[in-house]
Order: C-alpha cells, then structure tokens, then sequence
C-alpha cells in the first residue's frame, strides 16, 4: 500500500501539486491576490457580468420587503421534488424552452450534476454510450455511472465514430452520442452538422454540452447548435449558468418526455437541495440581459482573434477558434514556473496539468472576457514567449 505521503510527494516531484489560491476583491476583469492586482485570464465569466457591478446593483434593486424571502433567500432549504421548488424556476424553465423553440426544459444545481445526472438516468445495461475522449470530466463521469457500454472516439474523429456505429450499433437498443460544442481545453469546436447527420442515419440520440459556448454563439447567444439551425436536432441540450452569466446552475433543453423521466430518474436532481431562489433569480435576469449582448460578444472574438494572431507570431503553439486560447507548452513542471512568472508580471493564469489535459501537452488556459481591451493583454504573448526561451 503507497504512504499518502508518498503520493502528495510524487505529485510535487511531477509537478502536479495542487492547491488553492484565495483571491481577494474584485473589479471589473482583474482581481487581487497576494495583495497584487492581477489580469484574471482564469475565470469563465465569458461576457464579463461577474465583473459588472452596475449590473448586480440593478438585480437587487429589485429586492423588497416582498420578493426578500420569496426569490432572493439564499437557500431552498429541500429538494425540489419536495418543498424546494420554487415558481421562479418554472418561469426560468419555460423562457428557455421558449427561446430555443422546445418542449420543455429542467434545471440542475450545477454543469457536474447535469452531466453525472442525466446519462446514468436515461442509459442502461443493454444501451450504447458514443463519447468524444476530450469531453469534460463530468461527462466522463456521468458514463461511468451508467450501466450502459461506453465506447470513446478519438477527439473529433468523426470517421472512428461512424466505424463504433457500424459495428456496435446493431448490439445496443438506445445509443447517445456525447460531445460538447466548444472543448473546454483547447477552445476548438465540434461538427455539430456532421454529428447529427450521423445521428439520424445510425437512429441514435444526440448530447449536446454547450457549457463554453452559452452566452457566446448563434443568435442571442443561445449556444453553437442555435447558431448551425440544428437546435431542433439536439436531444439534450445543455448549457450551463456558471460561466458566462456568472453565476451556478444548469439547464438541459429537451422534449416534455425526457423532461418527466429526467425528474423521476435523475438522482443529482432527486437527492439533493434545490438551487436558491436567489440564484435561479439572477440566472433568469441574466439570461434575458446576456440575450441582449451582441456587442460583448462580437469584441470578444476579436480579441481572441488578436491574441491568437500574437501568440502565433511569437513562435507559441496555439489552437482552437473562440474565446478560450490554449497555449501549450508541454513538460508539468515548466508550465508551472512560467504561470508564476506570469503572475509576478500581472497576469493571473494556471498550470493546467494531467490529469485534466493528456500528458505531455500541459497548458495555459487563456480565458478571456468581454470586460478586456487588448491594451491589457497586448504584452502577455512577449512575456510568455521571452521566459520559454529562457
Ligand atoms: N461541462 C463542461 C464542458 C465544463 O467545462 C464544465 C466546467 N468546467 C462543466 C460541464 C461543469 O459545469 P459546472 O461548473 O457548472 O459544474
């Protein structure tokens, strides 16, 4: 049997050590930390409405003697399926079934609980589970809690997909295919047209996680499938409220069906505490004011577009396509060193290291926010660049 000391020291030998950093204060997109204001590149808040202020002034200003209790208190204090649901809810459910022109959809307490809740609810032993191999660990997850047989396709390999549907397809009585729109990690985006093409010619069901593309893409920001017009195509559509509005919860946009099994089956909704009425009422604030943010979003690509263009120049290996800039630098420990001396120069990044990423390509994950100019980001590729070379 290894020493738990064994194994928190070979971790610190690799590299791989993690620990928390507290911050403290924020303001607009820098934050403090160590007593240092700091450029914060780690965060989600894709739109930059954690960082708005007046925007969290105008939500409470809505708060009085009335609503305190009844849609802002902090806590729902029961699952939902018993004393804990809340009319908010229904009304944030239905405008987002409204807005993506479907049935019906449900909320979840966070992006995990979605995708840990719903595979393992709706598939089984004799079913097929068709898994990207870069999707999120809560995906990964979701399938190991499924009974169902799981096959994984190399990063979107859509050719290895359809080869795992003709020769396993036959085998199982429902099949799932599981992709996310834009990879949390490298930013790079699935072929959504592709996907549902093969969907309907193998008679499968198609799992959308929309988690980094929420907020971001297609018309009012509703998401990659919006933007392709194969939201209608999308089994389960999920998004989730945590990154770019901010905040924490999760949605799955489905027919009223899947929506009634989901509440009978789905145990990460059924065993836990409802999300606050507090949250559920700043997520359908939120909503309808992120609906309104073309503006944000089209500086925001911009940015990402420069910042890629920089870094390439510099001779860094960059990917992807949206807001999220991988810069990959390969070894653990050297990517550690580099994202202190990143934080010594004012700008807040992480290691991000196996097993989050494959071995060999640890990273920065740049994330940026609608709330940054490129005067603020125009000296990071330099920087990264000089201390590589060093
Ligand atoms: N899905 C994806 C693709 C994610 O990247 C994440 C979080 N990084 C989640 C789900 C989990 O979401 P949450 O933080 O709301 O639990």
């Amino acid at each position: 049997m290894k020493e738990r000391t064994d194994v928190l020291r070979e971790l610190a030998e690799l590299g791989r050590l993690r620990d928390f950093r507290p911050l403290a204060g924020r303001a607009g997109a820098r934050v403090m930390m160590d007593g240092k204001s700091l450029l914060n590149l780690s965060s989600n808040d894709y739109l930059g409405i954690g960082g708005d202020d007046e925007m969290l002034a105008r939500f409470y200003a809505e708060m009085d003697d009335t609503s305190r209790m009844e849609s802002f208190a902090p806590g729902s204090t029961s699952s939902r399926l018993l004393s804990g649901d809340n009319i908010v809810a229904h009304r944030l459910e239905s405008r987002l079934a409204e807005c993506y022109g479907a049935e019906a959809a449900l909320l979840f307490n966070s992006g995990y609980h979605i995708n840990i809740g719903i595979l393992p609810a709706l598939f089984g032993r004799q079913d097929l589970i068709l898994s990207d191999k870069l999707n999120h660990a809560s995906i990964v997850d979701g399938t190991r809690l499924s009974q169902a047989t799981l096959k994984r396709y190399r990063h979107l390999d859509y050719a290895q997909l359809r080869s795992l549907l003709e020769k396993y397809r036959g085998e199982a009585e429902r099949v799932v295919i599981v992709s996310e729109s834009v990879f949390s990690m490298d930013g790079d985006v699935a072929d959504i047209a592709e996907l549902v093409r093969l969907k309907k010619e193998f008679d499968c069901e198609l799992y959308l996680d929309e988690a980094h593309a929420f907020g971001l893409f297609g018309k009012s920001g509703l998401g990659k499938a919006v933007e392709c017009g194969l939201a209608g195509e999308i089994d389960f559509l999920v998004g989730v409220f945590g990154k770019s509005l901010a905040s924490m919860g999760s949605f799955v946009v489905c027919s009223r069906q899947l929506r009634d099994l989901l509440v009978n089956s789905a145990r990460s909704l059924i065993f836990t505490t409802a999300l606050p009425p507090v949250i559920i009422r700043w997520n359908l604030f939120a909503f309808e004011q992120m609906m309104q943010m073309d503006g944000p979003r089209a500086h925001l690509q911009s940015l990402a577009a420069a910042l890629r263009d920089d870094l390439r120049e510099q001779g860094l290996h960059t990917d992807g396509e949206t807001s999220i800039v991988p810069v990959i630098i390969g070894e653990d420990a050297e990517t550690v060193r580099l994202a202190e001396r990143m934080r010594e120069a004012g700008f807040l990044l992480f290691p991000v290291r196996p097993p989050t990423v494959p071995v060999g390509t640890s990273r920065f994950r740049i994330s940026l926010t609608a709330g940054m100019q490129w005067e603020d980001l125009q000296a990071l590729p330099g920087l990264i660049a000089e201390e590589v070379r060093r």
